[in-house]
């Protein structure tokens, strides 16, 4: 039987559903799979001993690895190539060991991409609004461009970051296309929008709340959901509520593993199954 030897490498990862979505999905494709955590609190290292696992995976005949907080771009440098998502956005969540060469893969970005084409077909995208500029907001900014939206505005409470990252996108996608406001102009920016995603951690277990007042949200605009423990978030109920059109941050979730696994595996792997494991595995509490 094939067999295949994968991780994931970050902080804090003991809760992380990537385990059981890939090994299932090998289950159902007969082929044997295990998914390690190696997570660098549990083993006592910091950070920056990323390339010493990476290293050592490599030398113990792993697969590939997905690397996760903190570590996404402390990777880099301990890699031989990079394919052009994860050159351009600096980040890789996805490495693959293949005829002795190590090569880095961004599937946040696609994941992504793929999640918003699934469950928003069609929503207008002129002018989006975008809360959260940290590592996730970086991806879906990334693939909002690269779907095209023509206008995207970043907002943190951090507003070097936002700024930042508006800079190197309107480098990248065209000046005009990025843009960054201050977190307390979020009513003004959201008033023409089409639409509005967010990637802050608002809305999780550990840091419950709303990012905004449920007051701004309206029908005609839609809302996408990065946040995915719990799959519906107190924004997403309220978008609901207001008439949105809404996506949650599941489907990114898993159409990022799914990526990983076609990369991991040279295996088509079968995304309503893998959606439909994670809303099970999701329900559970973390
Ligand atoms: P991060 O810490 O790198 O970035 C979060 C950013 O949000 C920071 O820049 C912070 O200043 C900003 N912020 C916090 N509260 C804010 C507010 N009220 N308004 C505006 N900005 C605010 O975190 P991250 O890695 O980007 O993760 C963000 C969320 O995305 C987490 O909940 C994480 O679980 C989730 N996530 C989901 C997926 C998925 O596949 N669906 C993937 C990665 C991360």
């Amino acid at each position: 039987m094939t067999s295949y030897l994968t991780g994931l490498i970050g902080s804090g990862i003991g809760p992380s559903l990537s385990p059981a979505l890939h090994e299932h999905e090998a289950d159902r494709h007969g082929v044997r799979l295990v998914y390690r955590t190696l997570d660098i609190e549990v083993l006592g290292v910091a950070p920056e001993a990323v390339g010493d696992l990476v290293h050592a995976a490599r030398r113990l005949g792993f697969d590939g690895l997905n690397i996760t907080h903190p570590c996404k771009q402390l990777v880099i440098p301990h890699l031989d190539e990079l394919a052009p998502e994860a050159a351009e956005l600096g980040a890789v969540n996805t490495v693959v060991f293949r005829d002795g060469r190590a090569i880095g893969h961004n599937t946040d970005v696609t994941g992504f991409a793929q999640s918003f084409a699934r469950g928003l077909p069609d929503a207008p995208t002129g002018d989006v609004v975008q809360l959260g500029a940290g590592g996730a907001g970086a991806a879906v900014a990334h693939a909002l461009l690269n779907l095209g939206v023509d206008r995207l505005t970043l907002l943190d409470t951090d507003p070097a970051r936002a700024a930042a990252l508006a800079e190197a996108l309107a480098g990248r996608f065209g000046p005009g296309r990025a843009l960054s406001a201050a977190a307390d102009e979020v009513a003004d920016r959201l008033a023409d929008a089409d639409g509005l995603v967010h990637a802050t951690p608002t809305g999780m277990s550990a840091h419950p709340g709303l990012p905004l007042p449920a007051a701004l949200l309206r029908p005609g605009l839609w809302v996408a959901e990065v946040v995915y423990r719990p799959l519906e978030t107190e924004l997403f109920d309220a978008a609901r509520a207001a008439g949105c059109r809404t996506l949650d941050g599941g489907g990114m979730a898993v159409f990022q593993a799914a990526d990983a696994f076609r990369l991991f595996t040279g295996l088509e792997p079968h995304t309503e199954r893998m959606l439909a494991d994670f809303a099970d595995l999701a329900a559970t509490p973390a």
